[in-house]
């Protein structure tokens, strides 16, 4: 893939360590994964003798720190969201991988522990005046093609408004929530951790069965810069001073941590299962199509497909930055969803 090209997509791949079952059950088994961080390569194993090799953005080993993570992943799409652009951050994989390791860890007990969500705020809230510039806050989930609001759980039908003109997407119904330090935030990302949970045990699902997207509005004023023109000839000296307006700089930044990849096995699973799986199917596919259609630069980007790709169109390729973790699991008996995740972020290559 061309790195140079705008409005590709960044991808990284993310290889979670063994956990303490892996490191015991297939303790005399070798990882399905070599990684060649440097080459930023990665090696799937075949068999004993044979591996195929891929490429990616970035190659982040199971020792790779939280930090580290958000630098390579993240920080560029921050950058970019302060300036006034929008971005995409997401995590697709496979459920138990790390998605929400890598995007939503909080780590009250342990700061080197927090991942993306509480690390970009952190940064944004360190660029932002609280006299002229404002954070506003909506956490959505996305479930069976209905997209609910994880900070208002009565508000279970939001609808997605897009500007025929400026493409600009909207949820006029979605609530938003100014923050204004990084406590607020951590007890809006919680509250909404547990309206996440209460709805996912009243639907019976679970919550690898959604997306869970975080929208994070920056809106900045922008002094215009001041220049002074001074002249001096003999002891007569003239300044002139030249003002300019102060711009507004909006940028909305997404968070997306995606619903679990694996496949779900149709012929044990009836009614709710499969018309989960059909729709999860639906979105990944989707949204599959669309980071292929901005690698091939091509001039039809199918985001109508699906509500998470429209959801996403304003944040997704021309100026909008987009990056992708793909989060894999080291186990030998993984291995076919691991190829799957694997090919998933090739296709933005
Ligand atoms: P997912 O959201 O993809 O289902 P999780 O983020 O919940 O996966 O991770 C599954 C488990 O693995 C959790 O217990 C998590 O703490 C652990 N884990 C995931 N990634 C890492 C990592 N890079 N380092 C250490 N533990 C991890
Ligand atoms: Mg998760």
């Amino acid at each position: 893939g061309d790195a140079g090209v705008p409005g590709r997509v960044r991808v990284a791949v993310r290889l979670r360590p063994r956990n303490g079952e892996e490191l015991v059950t297939d303790a005399d088994f070798a990882d399905c994964v070599e990684l060649q961080p440097e080459l930023k390569r990665l090696k799937l194993r075949r068999n004993n003798w044979d591996s195929d090799t891929y490429e990616f953005d970035e190659v982040l080993t199971e020792f790779a720190s939280q930090k580290r993570v958000y630098e390579v992943v993240a920080k560029p799409v921050v950058e970019s969201v302060l300036d006034g652009y929008n971005g995409t951050i997401m995590a697709n994989g496979q459920t138990g991988t790390g998605k929400t390791y890598t995007l939503g860890r909080l780590g009250e007990e342990d700061t080197a522990a927090r991942g993306i969500m509480v690390r970009a705020l952190e940064d944004i809230l360190a660029e932002i005046y609280p006299e002229t510039d404002s954070i506003s806050i909506s956490y959505l989930q996305l479930y069976m093609e209905t997209i609910q609001d994880l900070l208002d759980p009565a508000n279970d039908n939001i609808s997605i408004m897009e500007d025929p003109k400026t493409g600009d997407v909207s949820l006029p119904g979605a609530t938003l929530v100014e923050i204004r330090d990084q406590q607020s935030f951590l007890e809006l990302l919680r509250l909404g951790e547990a309206h996440r949970f209460a709805a996912n045990t009243k639907l019976n699902t679970e919550s690898s069965r959604s997306h869970a997207i975080l929208m994070v509005h920056v809106k900045r004023t922008v002094k215009g810069i001041d220049s002074v023109l001074s002249s001096e000839n003999g002891n007569k000296s003239h300044v002139v001073k030249i003002l300019k307006p102060s711009v507004v700089r909006k940028g909305k930044l997404l968070v997306v941590d995606l619903a679990g990849s694996e496949r779900i096995d149709k012929s044990g699973s009836e009614g709710h299962t499969l018309e989960e799986a059909k729709s999860i199917n639906l979105s990944l596919s989707a949204l599959g199509k669309c980071i292929n259609a901005l690698a091939e630069n091509s001039a039809h980007v199918p985001v109508r497909d699906s509500k998470l790709t429209r959801l996403l169109r304003d944040s997704f390729g021309g100026t909008a930055r987009t990056s992708l973790v793909v989060t894999i699991g080291p186990s030998p008996r993984h291995r076919g969803e691991t190829a799957s995740t694997i090919m998933f972020g090739q296709r933005a290559m």
